[in-house]
């Protein structure tokens, strides 16, 4: 028996969240006794498979062709399940990014496996029980999830996991799967990048804003202080329902749902459809004109006062550290 975790890769390199994906899984592998294999598909340099060690994967299988160089959602899911059969593994750990979300249910289906998508802390094993503390309701509760089959697919919500090192460099394998044609039935010829921007559901840090901003015209000073921060630009519904911004940058209940390391929420009155998107970020700070604003309930640190005044107060700030 082992843990498998599946390390996905964005262009040839790991993003933190696949960091805590090993780490939570490793913790997993140490609560059941056993030991943690890392799968990676793609092409991702040895050295940068080797360092995965450092975070609990002891042996990592890599399988790269010319098929595989883009996402393909059922192909993925086969060499995981396969992966995960070979190597007697009764748990799969993926993060609940993008694709993971797709690679869950897929990889459930194929190895007969209970499913935790977006899971937030370890499991619970006493007295021979797997209980998996997940979201739901779009974050609006948490759920206990009992899993009762042999084999478990769990994927991580991305920041709700610590990042651990303490280990030493990886075994790096070759894994070999013959894919079936069916499997390649949708492939993505090519990806043409719409912005070069931070996308946001991988953005550590995300700033904001709403219909308190008036218009388009004044997102300047928002991509400005995004910019300054390095950070991700993100909008509430009625700001993309305008066309003020595109829809790709609407977070919430209906959009996106996110849980950066800090959340700038600017000129959003913080409804409740907003909030199930961006609640679990770990830092909220909320700049809103109206004290009354609900955004200033959940949040960690509040200015109140007019957007206009204090976003060039904060991008002279950010310049002049
Ligand atoms: P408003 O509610 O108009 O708030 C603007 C805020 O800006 C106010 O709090 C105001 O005090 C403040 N403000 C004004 N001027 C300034 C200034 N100069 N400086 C500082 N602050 C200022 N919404 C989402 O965002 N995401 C979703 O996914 C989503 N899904 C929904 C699903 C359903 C089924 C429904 C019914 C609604 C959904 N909504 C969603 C809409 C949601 O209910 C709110 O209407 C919306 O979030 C409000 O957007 P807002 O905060 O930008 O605008």
């Amino acid at each position: 028996m082992s843990v498998l975790v599946y390390v996905e890769n964005a262009e040839g390199k790991f993003k933190k969240s696949i960091f805590e994906a090993i780490s939570y899984a490793k913790a997993i592998a140490n609560q059941l006794n056993t030991n943690l294999v890392a799968i990676s598909i793609g092409n991702v340099a040895t050295a940068d498979l080797e360092n995965l060690g450092k975070y609990g994967a002891a042996k990592v299988l890599t399988i790269n062709n010319d098929q595989l160089k883009s996402f393909v959602n059922q192909a993925y899911a086969s060499i995981i399940a396969e992966a995960a059969k070979k190597e007697n593994a009764n748990v799969v750990v993926l993060s609940n990014s993008f694709s993971g979300k797709g690679l869950a249910p897929r990889i459930g289906v194929k190895l007969e496996a209970a499913v935790a998508d977006g899971a937030i802390e370890l499991p619970q094993t006493d007295g021979g029980k797997f209980i998996v503390k997940k979201t739901a309701f779009s974050n609006k509760a948490f759920a206990m999830v009992e899993m009762q089959s042999e084999n478990k697919v769990i994927s991580l919500t991305p920041n709700s996991y610590k990042v651990v090192e303490d280990g030493a460099a990886a075994t790096v394998e070759n894994f070999s799967f013959e894919a079936k044609a069916s499997d390649f039935r949708t492939m993505i010829k090519e990806i043409v990048r719409a912005t070069d921007k931070i996308s946001l559901p991988d953005a550590e840090l995300v700033v904001s804003a709403g219909r308190g901003l008036k218009g388009p015209e004044n997102w300047g000073m928002i991509e400005e202080l995004a910019d300054l921060l390095g950070a991700a630009t993100a909008c509430s519904k009625p700001v993309s329902d305008a066309d003020w911004r595109p829809h790709s940058e609407h977070v919430g209940q209906t959009g996106i749902a996110i849980s950066p390391n800090l959340y700038i929420a600017i000129g959003i009155s913080g409804a409740i459809q907003h909030l199930a998107g961006v609640s679990s970020s770990k830092v909220i700070v909320v700049i809103n004109k109206d004290p009354e604003a609900p955004f200033f309930k959940v949040a960690d640190y509040g200015i109140v006062g007019d957007a206009f005044e204090i976003v060039p107060k904060m991008i002279e700030a950010v310049k002049s550290l």
